[in-house]
């Protein structure tokens, strides 16, 4: 008898510590709305064509064809650490591999293509001399961050951790140093987060009541988390991270919370 209470809290412990490994932790949480800037580097330059908006939002991490990365989860799926990379592209239906990206005209961006000229063609290392290509994934912690993150592995697990992040797929000879890669123009999200909330949409953002779900029902059953690899880690940067920049103050008059009051009159 005591044997199978003791057994019965020994199993009881697992189911808990199973349930928290997969609950969703930290922001960006329900009610929260991030924007991040996106860009795509080719070799050598930006591509100025962005995906387009994104109607059939059902997750909350979308864009509205603004160039801008809007995250608004609807539901625990997609909070927390479940906020990465890959519940964006999910749901706007875009390919993303650790080598290959989907571009938004359709063509997708692979590695194996070995695309891009090297910079340094007369080097005695082949590797560097040769054509090649790499993706990578760059993530400016802030908007005041001047120095990337990069990550080359695990792209669909990296995070979206703040509003006012910018993101870069860069898309580059094995040999370029992420240094090299630029930060992109960020005018648009920069007055995009300052602007009054009143005057925010410059794309309309005031449909986003989420999608109906059957029941009412707005948190799905554990089982139908995304899954993802180490969910609870963060993917390693590449090179030896900066020292971080301090975080942003806290958003204040221009909160989302505000603007979907006011757009929803
Ligand atoms: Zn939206
Ligand atoms: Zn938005």
């Amino acid at each position: 008898m005591l044997l199978v209470v003791a057994l019965g809290v020994v199993l009881i412990l697992v189911a808990r510590n199973e349930r928290s490994a997969n609950a969703p932790a930290g922001p960006p949480r329900l009610g929260d709305h991030w924007h991040s800037l996106y860009a795509i580097y080719d070799c050598d330059e930006f591509i100025f064509d962005l995906y387009p908006n994104d109607v059939d939002d059902q997750s909350g991490i979308h864009t509205h064809g603004d160039g801008l990365i809007h995250i608004h989860p609807f539901h625990t799926g997609v909070t927390g650490q479940f906020a990465t990379m890959g519940a964006f592209m999910r749901e706007i239906e875009v390919e993303l591999t650790d080598s290959t990206l989907e571009l938004p005209d359709g063509t997708i961006l692979d590695e194996s293509d070995d695309a891009c000229a090297s910079p340094d063609p007369d080097s005695d290392d082949a590797a560097v001399a040769e054509p090649g290509a790499e993706l990578r994934i760059m993530r400016w912690e802030t908007l005041q961050a001047e120095k990337a993150l990069a990550f080359t592995d695990d792209l669909s697990d990296v995070r979206f951790l703040g509003d006012g992040q910018i993101f870069v797929f860069a898309f580059v000879h094995p040999s370029v140093d992420n240094a090299d890669i630029p930060r992109p123009d960020d005018a648009f999200l920069r007055a995009y987060l300052n602007l009054p909330p009143e005057d925010q949409p410059l794309i309309d953002d005031s449909n986003e009541e989420g999608p109906i779900l059957d029941g009412g029902e707005n948190e799905p059953a554990e089982g139908d988390l995304p899954e993802t690899s180490e969910p609870a880690e963060l993917p390693e940067p590449a090179e030896p991270p900066e020292p971080a920049e301090p975080p942003e103050p806290a958003a204040e008059e221009n909160s989302m919370g505000n603007k979907q009051s006011s757009a929803a009159s």
